[in-house]
């Protein structure tokens, strides 16, 4: 990939989103139920082939150099990545952390806040084990009678559900997952989802207190992180998408996530990225105003110095391949 500068529009910078990268031998978790292979994510031979690619074909960068080209300091090469990782998942202490290590690469790790307090798991996570256990399809109608019968909903929530829509939020999905996994983020009112897919998960894999410490980082960790010149960011406060609350609801979201890692960790600059890759002109604001420095969306783009920092474009793995391809035959789009 050879550039002339100018050709190309300036230096950019391909920011890459992972979420699990682990080795099915390490999961479960000492004193854990034992689990079915299923949970979605990288291996470490995985991971380590792709960041060793792009250490091949680009520069790695860590966040402050980002956060300093972006307010007019410093450079960038012409084209480098930068790594993120998502969710808080102990994953990032147990498996990531040594394989930067050995290389010399720093991170940045984004935590929902909620994590931190309520040591329960997530719905999403929820979820990626329960689709480990059991098909969609089993889940799907175990879900639906749950909600008829305790509470008392006959809605058809099936019908409610978008085909279209659930396929283009979660198009590395067959479509009977995207559906399900749409219905529970997008169409079930948040709390009547955390109380269904909590009551499923006790029933089929066990209590989620019990989960929560053995899957998310803890503060220590965190604490490590920074220490070693990785940035930890926020990520959320109740990890929702916030096209599902209200203004209201959406910036106490954002500012809890803020105080919570300033209690936790100090009074840092910190970037943020959005649930589920969703935001909008409050979100935005919303960030602005509890002191984050960037966010990242979900957009499959490059970082340009004309990037609008709280809409920091950002690639997931799976697609990266894609990305370097269109940008080697196609470099000045
Ligand atoms: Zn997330």
């Amino acid at each position: 990939m050879s550039h002339q500068s100018g050709e190309s529009g300036g230096p950019r910078c391909l920011v890459v989103m992972y979420h699990y990268v682990h080795d099915q031998e390490t999961l479960p978790r000492p004193g854990l139920p034992s689990i079915p292979p299923g949970i979605p994510g990288l291996t470490s031979r995985d991971f380590r082939v792709q960041i060793d690619r792009l250490c091949a074909l680009m520069e790695p960068i860590d966040w402050p150099t980002l956060y300093a080209w972006m307010c007019g300091r410093g450079s960038i090469p012409e084209r480098c990545f930068m790594l993120t990782f998502d969710d808080g998942l102990a994953d990032h202490a147990e498996t990531v952390l040594p394989i930067l290590r050995e290389r010399g690469l720093r991170g940045v790790f984004f935590v929902p806040g909620v994590i931190l307090i309520s040591h329960r798991l997530l719905p999403a996570h929820e979820l990626h084990l329960l689709l480990a256990l059991l098909d969609e399809r089993t889940l799907e109608q175990e879900l639906l009678s749950y909600l008829a019968q305790h509470k008392g909903d006959d809605t058809d929530w099936m019908a409610s559900v978008d085909p279209a829509a659930a396929q283009a939020m979660y198009y590395y999905e067959p479509p009977g997952r995207a559906r399900l996994k749409y219905l529970l983020t997008m169409r079930l009112p948040p709390d009547l989802r955390l109380e269904a897919v909590d009551a499923l998960f006790e029933r089929h894999v066990g209590a989620s207190a019990r989960w929560a410490p053995h899957w998310y980082l803890s503060w220590d960790d965190l604490a490590k992180m920074e220490s070693l010149g990785h940035t930890v960011g926020g990520h959320g406060y109740r990890h929702e998408p916030y096209s599902r609350m209200t203004p209201a609801q959406h910036r106490e979201d954002v500012r809890r996530t803020a105080a919570v890692l300033r209690g936790g960790l100090g009074p840092d600059i910190r970037p943020f990225s959005y649930p589920y890759g969703q935001c909008d002109e409050e979100s935005c604001a919303a960030c602005r105003e509890a002191g984050f420095a960037h966010a990242f969306t979900t957009e499959r783009r490059w970082v340009t110095r004309g990037s609008d920092v709280f809409r920091l474009p950002r690639v997931d793995t799976i697609d990266v391949e894609a990305v370097l391809e269109k940008e080697v035959s196609c470099p000045q789009s």
